[in-house]
């Protein structure tokens, strides 16, 4: 009951749905051949995520094989960590794929929101993707363009793989190297971190590509940047191929025994792969120890949470130091904030030294509030640690490389302004510093530094 198109697309499922069958909603998301609605069958009410491709956009970009290629890989997938296809249809100008709604989207939109993921969240989703792998590998099929943004999440907060429009099927016995090298060209546009040096020089990817952007994933994870950065596609080539990267200050030691191993320019040689032990050796990696990789699909994944290892910018409240009582002079120290006795800045400043990784950029100074912020200059934003702290300074380090960018001069002119729950201003005599705030807080920014002031300089 197949029926073939002018765009040579073949349906293929027994029951054929229709447009009319679905009641179609907002547009939630947008790619570059297709527009995905969020749609409701009418009778059951199950919602799903209907990719819809115009015939005539996809002749004319040549994409026919592209689309092909997705379908046939989605219909040969059925596994709980992947979108799952449901029905294809088409009429006479679109093409309709109806699946399955990863209501929760993006993962890179998390990691986006959070920085960077603590090392149980990191941990948990890295070894979804290994099972998921396991399977897709298992299967005959390399994915070819693994990235956060193909990494959707149900309501359950289980990732759901997606864009199979680079995946190659691999037949018993296939040696060929089919469009590799065009059709990869095309899809790592604007993402080429994640992209193996085989498929740089040789044009060739294998299972082990996949293996590759695991540990690109998973450095990204921890440390809220891809390993391979730089300001056009060729500089990351240059590194990619060269294995140039660093890990950054307080990366988690298995984990970076583990990307290390995964991020190996010989595909032979990177743990996973057949040569390595495959699967087996990769999941027994120490990184994953505590996983139940038997149930992982029922486990309920940890809260992604902003990563905030024990900063002097959270303190736990020093009790030991204080006299019991409400007192006058008590309250008078309350509402100035000024709770810092000098033994307190002692101890604090001796932990802060032990265990932030910032300290060293303080001149010594206790941090009083320190975060991530992104600060905007023209159209360009650059995120960076934040740290305020007594003197008064307001430091900013670029978080991935450790470097001091610079710090907001501070005066009596200094004044801030909020604009809205992300976005604040600090102006100075000589610049306003446009600053946004990636968790809407803002005000606690603004508030701490307008205290900061009035202890210095409204006295
Ligand atoms: P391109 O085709 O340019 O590589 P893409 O693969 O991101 O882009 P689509 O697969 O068409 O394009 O998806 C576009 C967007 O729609 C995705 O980025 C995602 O946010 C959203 N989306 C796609 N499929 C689903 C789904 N099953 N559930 C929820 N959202 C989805």
């Amino acid at each position: 009951m197949s029926t073939s198109s002018e765009s040579g697309i073949v349906a293929s499922k027994p029951i054929k749905k229709t447009p009319n069958d679905f009641v179609f909603g907002k547009v939630i998301g947008e790619g570059s051949y297709s527009t995905v609605y969020l749609a409701k069958e009418i009778g059951p009410g199950t919602e799903y995520a209907i990719k819809v491709l115009e015939k005539k956009h996809i002749m004319r970009e040549r994409k026919t094989q592209y689309v092909m290629r997705e379908k046939e890989v989605l219909m040969n997938i059925n596994h709980p960590f992947f979108v799952r296809l449901y029905y294809t249809f088409q009429d006479a100008d679109r093409l309709y794929f109806v699946l399955g709604y990863a209501r929760r989207g993006e993962l890179l939109d998390y990691l986006h929101k959070l920085s960077s993921f603590d090392e149980d969240c990191s941990r948990f989703y890295c070894a979804e993707i290994v099972k998921a792998l396991e399977y897709l590998h298992g299967a005959g099929i390399v994915h070819r363009d693994l990235k956060p943004e193909n990494i959707l999440l149900n309501d359950e907060m289980h990732i759901q793989i997606t864009d199979f429009g680079s995946a190659k099927i691999f037949k018993e016995g296939d040696t060929s190297e089919e469009n590799s090298s065009n059709q990869r060209k095309n899809s790592f546009v604007g993402t080429a971190q994640y992209v193996s040096p085989e498929v740089l020089t040789s044009k060739s990817a294998s299972k082990s590509s996949d293996l590759w952007a695991l540990g690109c994933i998973l450095y990204q994870f921890l440390s809220g940047e891809p390993p391979f950065r730089g300001g056009h596609e060729y500089q990351i080539f240059q590194k990619i191929t060269k294995l140039e990267y660093e890990f950054p200050e307080g990366f988690n030691s298995l984990a970076r025994d583990l990307v290390q191993k995964l991020l190996v320019l010989d595909p032979d040689k990177r743990l996973g792969s057949d040569e390595m032990g495959g699967f087996d050796a990769l999941k027994s990696h120490d990184f994953f120890t505590g996983i139940d990789w038997d149930h992982l699909e029922e486990t309920k994944p940890p809260e992604l949470v902003p990563y905030l290892p024990a900063t002097a910018s959270n303190p736990q409240q020093c009790w030991s130091t204080m006299k019991p009582g409400l007192t006058d002079k008590r309250i008078g120290e309350i509402l100035t904030a000024n709770l810092i006795t000098e033994q307190e800045r002692k101890q604090r400043l001796e932990e802060q030294a032990k265990s932030n990784e910032y300290h060293r950029f303080t001149e010594g100074h206790l941090i009083l509030k320190q975060g991530l912020i992104d600060k905007r200059k023209g159209l360009f934003a650059r995120r960076r640690m934040f740290l305020l702290t007594e003197g008064p300074h307001l430091y900013y380090v670029d978080p991935v490389n450790k470097v001091l960018k610079g710090q907001i001069p501070w005066s009596k002119e200094l004044k801030t302004e909020q604009k809205n729950f992300k976005i604040f201003f600090v102006h100075t005599p000589n610049r306003t510093y446009y600053l946004e705030e990636p968790q809407k807080r803002a005000e606690d920014w603004v508030k701490e530094i307008d205290k900061v002031y009035n202890m210095y300089y409204e006295t």
